[in-house]
């Protein structure tokens, strides 16, 4: 049963019904069935008896026929006659005239002592006579002469007999008359008719018993194979002594075993038979009925639980139907079932997590693929998007573009105005980009400040926002599609965002990678956007496609930071100076060290190449000491050499937070005997926004021990002067960004002049850096700026360089040859008596320090 299983409900439903029928209407034939077998046979056991019954009243009657005849023939008169004279002739015609009238199948006349007189049987022959011609059934002449009269069934040969023995007297015995009917087929006949059983005669024993001579069949009413098949038996022995079942030629015969002889022998017996298959037919039409009524209810109980099989598991498959659409993520249609029952109450269950199912699908695929500060696509939707873009592309033989976007001081306005500022600014920018953005193009934000388009290049032309001239594409290679609009976004990005009222100014920076010119997939395209975007950032158009040259600057970049580390060691590092001159007297008043990286392999490098990954790395810590300790010497020997100037050193974000910084800075200044005064040291607004706390516990320190400090790229933080209070700073830097624009562009022009009246109203002295033309040092020098700073009067030189350059500066003893296109008009001087004068070359490095242009 293990490996049968049924599977389907509906089957096993059916078969289970049709099972429990089918046994119980089993049941119920089988019972019947045996009580009408039981019936047959006592019907048939009754019958039996009776038939016995009826079968010795008849022998009963043929002695009493047999005996009456006898009685008459004795007393005839003419047979005593005959008798008394011997007269054989007369003895035998009156026997055979008895005889014939009772139809006797033999006569017989015997002498008073049992001698055969005369005879006459029915067929010619009578019972045969012992060899002296005495009577051969002596036991039965016997009893006659006992009680007067005498009746037996006897035997002789292949024949039986039922003989009657009377005296002839006249008025003495003369003689003894024998009558008998033979016991044969005839007699088995009558029987028959009168009882309805099948009637054999048998002689002799069965073989069961001890003794005797083999059993015969004298006469029988059986057909004729029936009597052969009862003869079988018989000579097989396999007679029952008492009757029983008894099966001949294939029908079941019920018997009864009558012995007619009694004690004597040989025995002759009547074996009475009914049929019992007969009787049982007669059962037939009620078991036929049975089986109909069985077949029918079987078949009906069949159909019916069909019927409710189908009821219960149509529902059951429509669920499993509904499931399975579930399972592979069709949530769209809901599961129809109408039944009110069990079944429609977890249709409705399925249904109602079905909708939840959906719904919340829905959602995990809304926050899987948005953003959910901007609400627009994030970078894995951005990915899929792109992904798609290409294959479809790639088959029209169409290009696309990607563009990045990175928002140029978000950091700062996170840093100093905190999240919920930067958060602001960043729906600002989503929402004019999402303005812009043309249709057909996918906009989104890959994370932090950085925005994405995705271009189809054969979409939609950008639709320039009223008020913008649409700049026609200065790019070559480039579709003008992505150009345009990465002029428009730039255009639109000027506008300051407003927080609280407050104008922040968001530059931005726009990487544009093209398929299939910059690659072929989605990983590469992003990335090499990404590149063009710090491209870009280093570039002064604010937007940059894709070149090779990224690549390897960026490859070259990785290498680098791996080499940095020993650089130090190897004494790989350099320091130039770059004067700053007073405005008012025209003389050097002081230098900024910047660090350079002379590099064995690439030549000299600039600080924007290595910087920002030692700042990123912490080895900048390094870098700096190195630096204050050259700087610091560098000063000491000036100041013996007699020119006290100023040297500003440049401290990073981390520099503030290492506790050891002023304690180095003083053991250097005692070191190389150097007035605190002369030493200034440069940080930026926003690397003290990063943890204020611990910086203006190390600016207290350096204040302390009296070296200045100035607060560098002034303008690009967003913090208010008023922070300035509490710190004590001495100096501010304008960034150059403002310093270089302020001759073309009112705004920048105003936020120098009023930076310059606010941090002298604060005390503070003023430095205005990037200063390359004579005419803004003219400007400068109008608006009461201190300090001026920029390629004007010198780009950053080595220390000999720069003694040579101060000697032709202030004494014009050569003309320096300071960079192409870059010619001072007047030279600033100052007040230190020059000590050497050589030609200044820095044709070397100005490739490397110089910006691109
Ligand atoms: P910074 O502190 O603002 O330095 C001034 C930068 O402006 C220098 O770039 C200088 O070459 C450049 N510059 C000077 N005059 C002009 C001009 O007229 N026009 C233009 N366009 N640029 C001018 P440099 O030397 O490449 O240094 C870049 C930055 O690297 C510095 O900006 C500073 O932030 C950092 N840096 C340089 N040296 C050090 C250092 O020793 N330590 C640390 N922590 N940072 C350093
Ligand atoms: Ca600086
Ligand atoms: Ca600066």
């Amino acid at each position: 049963m293990r490996g049968w299983r049924i599977r389907r409900l509906r089957t096993r439903i059916i078969l289970s019904f049709a099972l429990v029928l089918v046994a119980g209407q089993g049941i119920g034939y089988w019972l019947v069935d045996a009580a009408s077998s039981r019936n047959a046979r006592g019907q048939l056991d009754q019958e039996l008896v009776a038939g016995e019954r009826v079968f010795a009243r008849l022998l009963e009657h043929n002695r009493n026929q047999l005996a009456q005849a006898a009685r008459v023939l004795a007393a005839d008169y003419g047979f005593r006659e005959a008798i008394a004279t011997r007269d054989a002739a007369t003895m035998k015609s009156v026997l055979q005239n008895h005889g014939e009238r009772i139809d006797a199948s033999t006569m017989q006349l015997l002498s008073p002592d049992g001698v055969v007189q005369a005879q006459v049987g029915r067929s010619g022959e009578a019972v045969a006579a012992d060899p002296s011609g005495g009577f051969l059934f002596r036991d039965v002449l016997d009893a006659a002469r006992r009680n007067g009269t005498a009746s037996a069934i006897v035997s002789q040969g292949l024949h039986a007999y039922q003989l009657v023995v009377v005296p002839v007297r006249a008025p003495l015995l003369i003689a003894w008359v024998a009558v008998g009917f033979e016991v044969d087929d005839r007699l088995a006949q009558d029987i028959k008719r009168l009882t309805d059983l099948e009637v054999s005669f048998l002689r002799g024993r069965s073989a069961a018993q001890t003794g005797g001579d083999r059993m015969v069949v004298l006469a029988s009413t059986l057909p004729g194979g029936h009597r052969q098949a009862l003869e079988t038996v018989i000579e097989a022995s396999a007679m029952p002594a008492q009757g029983g079942l008894m099966e001949l030629a294939g029908i079941h015969y019920g018997s009864r075993i009558a012995s007619l002889t009694g004690e004597q022998q040989p025995p002759v017996t009547a074996l009475l038979q009914r049929s019992l298959d007969d009787k049982l037919q007669a059962f037939q039409p009620l078991r036929n009925f049975l089986l109909v009524l069985a077949l029918s209810s079987v078949m009906l109980s069949m159909i019916f639980s069909a019927l409710i099989a189908r009821g219960i598991t149509r529902p059951l498959s429509l669920l499993h139907e509904g499931a399975l659409r579930m399972r592979g993520g069709d949530y769209s249609a809901p599961i129809e079932v109408p039944q009110a029952d069990e079944i429609g109450m977890l249709a409705a269950s399925f249904n109602g997590m079905r909708e939840e199912i959906a719904s919340r699908e829905q959602e995990i695929l809304r926050l899987a693929y948005l953003d959910g500060l901007t609400g627009l696509p994030n970078r894995v939707r951005l990915n899929e998007q792109l992904e798609q873009a290409i294959e479809s592309a790639r088959r029209r033989g169409a290009t696309l573009s990607v563009m990045l976007l990175n928002l140029d001081r978000f950091r700062l306005i996170n840093d100093t105005l905190g999240h919920a500022a930067g958060d602001h600014v960043l729906r600002q920018v989503a929402m004019r980009l999402r303005q812009l953005a043309p249709a057909g193009a996918t906009l989104a934000r890959l994370g932090g400040d950085e925005f994405a388009l995705l271009m189809p290049q054969d979409g939609a032309s950008p639709v320039p926002p009223a008020g913008l001239a649409s700049a026609a594409s200065e790019s070559t290679h480039a579709p003008p599609d992505a150009a345009r609009f990465a002029q428009m976004v730039l255009e639109v990005m000027k506008h300051p965002v407003l927080l609280d009222g407050q104008p922040l100014d968001v530059g931005a920076s726009i990487g544009i990678a093209c398929y299939p010119e910059h690659g072929a997939d989605a990983g590469t395209l992003i990335r090499h956007a990404d590149m063009a975007m710090y491209g870009a950032k280093r570039g002064t158009q604010g937007y940059a496609f894709y070149d090779l040259q990224f690549d390897i600057a960026q490859q070259d970049q990785l290498s680098l930071l791996g080499e940095l580390r020993r650089a130090v060691e190897a004494n790989e590092l350099r320091v130039f100076y770059q004067p700053k001159i007073d405005l008012a007297g025209g003389c050097t008043k002081g230098v900024e060290a910047l660090v350079r990286w002379e590099h064995p392999g690439r030549g000299l490098l600039a600080p924007g190449l290595f910087m920002p990954y030692a700042e990123q790395t912490g080895f900048v810590r390094h870098v700096t000491g190195w630096m204050l300790a050259q700087a610091i010497s560098q000063c000491g020997r000036w100041c013996e050499q007699g020119m006290p100037l100023q040297v500003s050193i440049n401290i990073s974000t981390r520099d503030l937070a290492d506790e050891g910084l002023p304690g180095l800075v003083g053991r250097l200044l005692a070191q190389h005997r150097v007035p605190p005064a002369l030493i200034c040291l440069e940080i930026t607004e926003s690397s003290f926004m990063q943890d204020p706390e611990r910086a203006l516990k190390t600016l207290r320190e350096i204040d302390v021990l009296g070296v200045e400090i100035s607060i560098d790229d002034f303008g690009t933080g967003f913090s208010s002067l008023s922070y300035l209070k509490r710190l004590p700073v001495d100096e501010l830097k304008i960034d150059r960004a403002f310093v270089m624009n302020m001759l073309d562009d009112a705004d920048d022009y105003t936020i120098v002049r009023s930076t310059v009246e606010l941090a002298h109203n604060l005390g503070l002295r003023v430095v205005a850096e990037g200063v390359e033309t004579a005419a803004a040092m003219d400007a400068l020098r109008a608006v009461g700026c201190d300090l001026a700073q920029g390629y004007h009067a010198s780009r950053p030189i080595p220390a000999d360089a720069f003694q040579r350059w101060l000697l032709q500066a202030q004494w014009g003893l050569a003309t320096p040859e300071i960079e192409p296109g870059i010619q001072p008009r007047k030279r600033p001087t100052t007040g230190m008596s020059p000590s050497a004068s050589t030609r200044l070359n820095t044709s070397r490095i100005s490739a490397a320090s110089a910006p691109p242009r």
